[in-house]
């Protein structure tokens, strides 16, 4: 498992020709965990909504896993609110997107998230 930040390219492989791509998408979206970290919220539901939209309803359909990180509470709650609903009616299944709240000083460098994603992955293999 690794992780991807959303918004990221599909791979040039996928771009190789059609019957590849048609192998290798699925693969891509359906394997990957990708992960955002929640910021801003009206400049995040943009960036989410805009990724989501390009890849298109098929390949959102196929995402596994989608980390949702935030630092507030009231961040938890705007996403939860308006940007997961926003995401859903873009195609990704319920289930898929897993909020997590940084821990302890709530640093959401990309240092921290990814060390905090890493743990997750740990500890899920116990
Ligand atoms: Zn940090």
């Amino acid at each position: 498992m690794s992780f991807l930040a959303s918004g990221i390219i599909q791979p040039p492989i996928t771009r190789t020709s059609k019957q590849v791509r048609a192998d290798t998408l699925p693969m891509f979206y359906g394997t990957h965990t990708f992960y955002f970290v929640l910021r801003d919220r009206y400049q995040e539901e943009t960036i989410i909504e805009r990724w989501l939209s390009k890849i298109g309803r098929t390949n959102a359909g196929r995402l596994c896993k989608v980390f949702a990180i935030y630092t507030t509470k009231q961040d938890g709650k705007d996403f939860t609110k308006y940007t997961a609903a926003a995401m859903r009616k873009l195609g990704v299944r319920s289930g898929v997107i897993e909020l997590m709240r940084t821990s302890y000083p709530h640093c959401a460098c990309n240092r921290c998230v990814l060390r905090m994603l890493t743990k997750v992955k740990e500890d899920s293999k116990k």
